[in-house]
């Protein structure tokens, strides 16, 4: 069998023909094998949904508990029989629930690996290399100047901004799945303990992290009604990067702001979103763990999905390993 025999790149997402069912589909198909629950991946309207317990739990918080006909947990490394293909979940390290799909059938294993990142995150299962033939990744920092400082040392940077600045609201962007999590724990393991103030659009996901056991510390809501202008001054806001435009961030005293992606490595980026304090923090790989991955796991082939994928091809090629860009659509950047 012939490594696009069993999985192709299609329009609605990645197709696998003999077991039927898709990857992380654009579109609402029969059956989904989802990676893990940002909404360019994890999309309401299937037939049926296959993926870890905690990306059906978010699934249903961000969609409601119909978000597809019918659903099914996914053990990470338990091996289930899908129409004669055996199909694996292994942990991607990339948010809570997050997994990697291997597809295997007749002696050939293809890994999907969604979004992921080798680094460890307090958050969520260490990404694990997985043995295989066809490593798919996707490479939205595929570029050698991406190189993604230690994210302790860039929570050290913001305390520190928080210390010389105590008349001023510390408004940080961060993403409401993942990112906002983690980086509430990385400042609860840095010894902040004084409470963090979130947008209402990051609860009830705070909370469900906190029911899988990542205790996030108090977290309170990020309102004017809950308190006087004053109360934030000194205080950490998080909220999510949409709310920054709107009259939400205007609400606080002299708000220095802040945000936590991998794009802060660019310049250009922060000045134009008016970020002050720009925080490297990203939750997906940065070059050197692209290519450190491969070179580990030295697959036959790999497959990039989405990104900047012909650097990426490019050095898969010098470094002996034939590679291919699948030029998928409906994935973003580091976005949700
Ligand atoms: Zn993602």
């Amino acid at each position: 069998m012939r490594p696009d025999e069993l999985l192709c790149p299609r329009p609605e997402g990645l197709y696998c023909p003999p077991g039927g069912f898709h990857i992380d589909p654009v579109r609402p198909v029969e059956r989904a094998l989802i990676t893990h629950g940002h909404a360019d991946h994890a999309r309401a309207g299937h037939g049926h949904v296959l993926a870890t317990a905690e990306t059906l739990d978010i699934m249903a918080i961000r969609y409601g508990e119909d978000h597809a006909g019918s659903t099914q947990v996914a053990a990470l490394g338990e091996t289930l029989i899908i129409d004669g293909v055996a199909v694996r979940f292994h942990p991607a390290g990339h948010v809570l629930g997050s997994a990697q799909i291997a597809v295997g059938r007749g002696g050939l294993r293809i890994v999907a690996s969604g979004d992921y990142k080798p680094r460890p995150d307090p958050t969520c299962a260490s990404f694990e290399p997985v043995d295989c033939d066809v490593f798919i990744t996707e490479a939205t920092f595929g570029l050698p100047v991406f190189r993604h400082p230690d994210a302790g040392d860039e929570i050290s940077r913001l305390l520190g901004s928080v210390g010389a600045n105590p008349d001023r609201a510390h408004l940080v962007g961060a993403y409401s799945l993942g990112k906002a999590q983690r980086v509430i724990r990385l400042l609860r393991d840095a010894g902040y303990d004084q409470p963090i103030y979130i947008h209402g659009a990051l609860k009830r996901l705070c909370d469900y992290y906190e029911s899988q056991g990542i205790a996030l510390g108090e977290l309170r809501p990020a309102t004017v009604e809950t308190g006087g202008k004053g109360d934030f001054a000194g205080a950490v806001v998080l909220g999510p990067p949409s709310a920054f435009g709107d009259k939400w961030a205007r609400r606080f005293p002299d708000p220095l702001i802040s945000f936590a992606s991998g794009w802060m490595m660019v310049r250009q980026r922060a000045r134009q979103r008016g970020v002050e304090l720009p925080l490297v923090i990203s939750d997906h790989a940065d070059w050197d763990e692209l290519t450190a991955t491969i070179t580990a796991i030295a697959p036959e082939e790999v497959w990039v999905t989405h990104g900047r994928e012909e650097a990426l091809v490019r050095w898969c090629e010098m470094n002996g390993t034939r590679a291919r860009p699948l030029h998928m659509v409906g994935y973003e950047d580091e976005a949700e």
